[in-house]
């Protein structure tokens, strides 16, 4: 039965709400490999055997916010904070470059010294010293004249995780100060300006059911974002989260694997969360249907403290630096880096 479902998810991209659940509760694990085989083949005939690779720059690790699973909470004493200055960040991009990657990802905690002005000049020297690059932001809630000005400066994608659709649970996991409307409304708002905006959840955060998962695929079908980011919920030892068990391998490679079949030509990378919880997270993910993958370009003695979960993985394959090493992995399943900027195309 689950069987049938995941062929008509492959031939029609969509499925009704019931469907959906009974994919996500009773995927034995024939329809399991069955799915992650098909995410895989369809990613495939998209891209080839090639994964785009995005330069991530973590550009601080202070945040106004307090989301309750994140390391770099605001009430969080001891996550260690640090800011870097455009001249870093333009050396980050200098060296990506250098080593062949044509999209930057610049994020961060939403960090008010990151006025318009400053990151409207940055985004705005990026742009003009690579300009055969995209440029990603993924810098949390913004106003709507901030998204325009950089859209305006260069940037050309953003990054802003729905986090849930259940707006309850959404409540349940941020401070009262943050808004689950106002969230949707900032993706409404990126779509309108022209972004290739990306959005997803964790996988496993306490308090989700599978009834919320389902309310996350049906948001991301209406949505329709070019980029999707699903990783494993993995618990912080200083936040009120911390003891909570991590996401689940399974459940995340399915939705993957669902995601890559509603969403043919999305933009889904093997993410780092994931390639933290397994050793084997990268190429799983891949295997069903990722086809990005996101080394980090921030200076090393910074990458630790950009801590949004404990023993992130921020070197080897996860490191810019690690390109051979990442390439070797690829190649070990059939596939190769593809340098290409790597815009969304329907
Ligand atoms: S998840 Fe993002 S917005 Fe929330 S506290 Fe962490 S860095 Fe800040």
């Amino acid at each position: 039965m689950t069987r049938e479902l995941a062929e008509r998810l492959r031939r029609e991209h969509t499925l009704r709400p019931e469907e959906y659940r009974r994919l996500l509760e009773a995927c034995d694990e024939e329809t399991f490999g069955y799915l992650r085989a098909a995410a895989a083949e369809t990613a495939r005939a998209r891209f080839g055997n090639g994964i785009y690779v995005r330069g991530l720059v973590e550009i601080g690790s202070r945040c106004r916010n307090d989301c309750r699973y994140c390391g770099i909470r605001r009430s969080n004493r001891r996550a260690e904070r640090y800011r870097l200055t455009p001249e870093t960040i333009l050396d980050c991009c200098r060296t990506g470059y250098g080593l062949g990657f044509r999209t930057f990802v610049l994020q961060g905690g939403e960090d008010p010294a990151w006025d318009d002005g400053t990151l409207t000049a940055l985004v705005a020297e990026i742009r003009r010293r690579w300009s055969d690059c995209a440029i990603t932001l993924s810098l949390g809630e913004r106003s709507v004249a901030s998204y325009e000005a950089l859209f305006r400066a260069g940037a050309t994608r953003y990054l802003l995780r729905h986090e849930t659709a259940d707006p309850q649970l959404y409540a349940a996991l941020h401070p009262a100060e943050m808004s689950h409307a106002r969230r949707l409304a900032c993706l409404e708002t990126l779509r309108r300006i022209g972004y290739q905006t990306g959005t997803g959840m964790m996988v496993g955060v306490p308090g989700q059911t599978i009834g919320t998962l389902v309310e996350d695929l049906l948001l991301i079908e209406r949505l329709r974002p070019q980029m999707i980011g699903i990783g494993p919920f993995l618990p912080h030892g200083d936040t009120p989260l911390g003891h909570a068990p991590a996401g689940s391998l399974r459940l995340t490679l399915l939705l993957l694997a669902i995601l890559r079949l509603m969403r043919p030509a999305a933009l889904i990378p093997a993410t780092t969360a994931l390639a933290t919880l397994s050793p084997e997270g990268r190429r799983l993910g891949i295997l069903s249907g990722a086809n990005v993958v996101m080394p980090n370009l921030s200076p090393a003695a910074q990458r630790a403290k950009y801590a949004i979960y404990e023993h992130k993985a921020a070197f080897g394959c996860e490191a810019a630096e690690g390109l051979a090493a990442l390439e070797r992995e690829l190649a070990s399943v059939g596939y190769r880096i593809d340098y290409a900027r790597g815009d969304y195309e329907e």
